[in-house]
């Protein structure tokens, strides 16, 4: 009798190969790291004895699920914002809250957790990307499962790098670090197109194929991201990459949603993988990837739950199921992935993804013992229809549930065995985890009590702007008076513009009285036609008023950023009390009065329209003594211009637009 480490015997055995052999009643013997022999029970035993022998009788035995697509940290991310849109989720909460917490021990706890998640639901293997990859690594390493860890390349900064410049030489080390680990396959992920330069797509596949390693990238999730390659460069996404060079090295392509059939042909003959993240597309709404057609066109596709923030958990039962279901929707077509054919894109594909192939995803003598036992005895999944070949991948796929999985061995160890983790604590997973969240709920709390930093949050260049001016407005009657001042001798005008200003005011019921203001700006040109578009958010806090006579004192705490995001991430960010729009036609002349700054505003509000048109007179002032004098000069320039006293207003055009609209 030959002496090995695991027999497991009595189970009904998927291998998962060519042919899709099924054994009943097998025995599969593991040696080390490997599988040494499989088939009928009584020939394996009768040929070998094991230190370990479990009787898997009413059990299947299949290989190691493959989760091709992940960010295991974001366990600890996971349910602090849903059904978002995906800006506002990515950009409104999940980066301002990774800016602030992820560090080497925030992976390392959100891998522990990731993998304890994994392990329970039969995932032996997975392909990671994220920021601090080698500490996830040293808990992949511990906890005894198989990865293929991408450290993420994006042209911002990130949480463990301020440049891509070192975001590559932190994944050159890391890949030294570990390449050659029986485990562990280090390498770089260049987060998308989109967040990437050329530049940056370019050296990240340079580090993959000088090391001779794949790479993964997310690949047209949304619609809008191929409507923005192709205003940007006149072409699809996969052709984008494909230009750059990324299709050189083998690619993980995650999502793929929104690809044409010329993008699957070319993602085919370069050898690249789709991973399916069925889960996290429906939930961003992002669509669904057109799954049947690329496996028709031999594409190789796997299956992959996506980081747990955004589907929310790692349950790849789950997501062979929905990967079954979704793909036959749009084609109208229930043959479409079969249950089968599900199973194969959670085991064999993927492990075909992470460069695994003739390694694990398949169970036959010689491979790596990556196995999962799985109990078919449950009450959803009775009763068995043992003539239709075919009924034991229905079984697994659209009745099994993650929590059937009894044991999960990698690598030839048990890492679950009868339901019991081997290699990780969960009860202080779990408290460690907590007390994280507890941390996360604060920070974001007294971010949303504050509407200020939640613009600071999302808007990277807030800028702090003047915090004190000195105005006044009035009706003007007749548009020709703003000529005695403009040719007046004491005046220079300094430059002269012309705007249509779109204003979507967002308003706070809060403390501070907080407005935030988006402003489309066009420049009109002499002919009257755009010249320009630029678009601004502004931060105002409620205004401290002190009167100069009819000219007013305006203490700001003001503040202004580009915005960077279309007026729908803002109203979705914000949810502000009321918003209110408000368009107007501005002519703006920047004058010196005796030499001293002024910038006078000819305003007339077209939405609500106002019947008035308005001028208004500012300057920027810094002291009491200061603001006194220049309400003096503003008080001679309306003199000047023939404006009464009684024409002077208080009240600022949202006002004044809200009584037209309700008085
Ligand atoms: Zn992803």
């Amino acid at each position: 009798m030959e002496q090995v480490t695991i027999l497991l015997t009595g189970g009904t055995i998927l291998t998962m190969n060519d042919d899709l052999d099924v054994i009943t009643n097998g025995a599969l013997a593991i040696k080390d790291e490997k599988i040494v022999a499989m088939g009928p029970t009584e020939d394996i035993t009768s040929r070998y004895q094991a230190q370990t022998t479990l009787d898997c009788s009413g059990q299947y035995i299949l290989p190691g699920l493959v989760n091709a697509h992940t960010h295991v940290p974001m366990t600890l991310l996971r349910g602090m914002a849903d059904d978002l849109r995906l800006d506002v989720w990515l950009m409104g909460y999940i980066m301002p809250v990774e800016r602030e917490f992820v560090s080497p021990e925030f992976c390392q706890l959100g891998t522990r957790l990731a993998c304890a998640e994994m392990i329970r639901a039969g995932v032996t293997s997975f392909a990671d990307m994220y920021y601090f990859e080698s500490d996830i690594a040293r808990i992949v390493d511990e906890v005894g499962m198989r990865a293929m860890l991408c450290e993420s390349i994006l042209k911002f900064p990130t949480p463990d790098a301020s440049t891509y410049e070192e975001s590559l030489a932190y994944t050159q080390s890391f890949i030294e670090e570990w390449q050659g680990h029986p485990r562990i396959t280090p390498t770089v992920a260049p987060h998308a197109p989109y967040s990437n330069t050329r530049e940056t797509l370019e050296k990240s596949t340079a580090l993959a194929r000088d090391n001779n390693l794949p790479l993964m990238i997310h690949i047209a999730e949304t619609q809008r991201e191929v409507d923005d390659m192709k205003a940007e460069r006149s072409m699809r996404v996969v052709n984008w990459v494909k230009e750059v060079g990324v299709l050189d090295v083998p690619i993980i392509a995650a999502h793929c949603v929104h690809i044409d059939e010329v993008e699957m042909r070319m993602l085919k003959a370069s050898g690249a993988s789709v991973a399916h993240c069925p889960s996290a597309n429906l939930k961003l709404a992002s669509g669904i990837a057109p799954v049947s057609q690329m496996l028709d066109l031999g594409l190789n596709v796997a299956i992959g739950t996506d980081g747990p923030a955004s589907n929310n958990d790692l349950d790849m039962f789950e997501e062979m199921r929905l990967a079954a279901l979704v793909a036959k929707v749009n084609p109208i077509d229930p043959t479409a992935v079969p249950a089968h054919t599900a199973l194969t894109m959670a085991t064999r594909n993927g492990a075909k993804a992470l460069g695994l192939e003739g390694k694990v995803g398949v169970l036959a003598s010689g491979m790596l013992a990556d196995v999962i036992v799985i109990d078919a005895q449950t009450t959803h999944n009775t009763p068995h229809f043992d003539h239709n070949p075919q009924a034991v991948y229905s079984q697994l796929v659209y009745a099994s549930k993650s929590h059937d999985v009894r044991h999960t061995i990698c690598h030839g160890k048990f890492l679950m065995k009868d339901r019991q983790l081997t290699t990780l604590d969960e009860a202080a997973i779990a408290k460690e985890a907590a007390a994280f969240a507890t941390e996360v709920g604060q920070f974001l709390s007294e971010r949303e009590e504050n509407t200020l930093s939640k613009l600071i949050a999302v808007g990277i260049d807030v800028e702090r702007s003047e915090s004190f001016e000195v105005q006044i407005k009035a009706i003007l009657d007749d548009p020709s008076q703003i000529e005695n001042l403009l040719s007046h001798e004491y005046v220079d005008v300094i430059r002269a513009v012309h705007y249509r200003q779109y204003d979507s005011y967002f308003i706070f019921n809060d403390a501070e009285g907080s407005r935030v203001r988006y402003r489309e700006d066009d420049g009109i040109d002499s002919t009257g036609n755009v010249a320009s578009v630029r678009m601004r958010l502004t931060y105002t806090s409620a205004t401290k008023e002190r009167a100069f006579h009819d000219t007013i004192l305006l203490s700001h705490s003001r503040f202004i950023a580009p915005a960077s995001h279309p007026l729908r991430f803002y109203e979705e960010y914000f949810k502000a009390s009321e918003e209110r729009q408000l368009q107007k036609e501005r002519r703006r002349w920047h004058i010196h009065y005796q030499g001293t700054l002024f910038y006078v505003n000819l305003d007339r509000v077209t939405e609500p329209a106002l019947d008035d048109l308005y001028i208004e007179i500012k300057a920027r002032t810094w002291s009491q003594k200061d603001a006194e004098n220049k309400a003096d000069m503003i008080r001679e320039m309306m003199a000047i211009i023939g404006v009464e006293s009684t024409d002077v207003v208080h009240q600022d055009y949202l006002d004044m637009a809200k009584n037209e609209i309700t008085g």
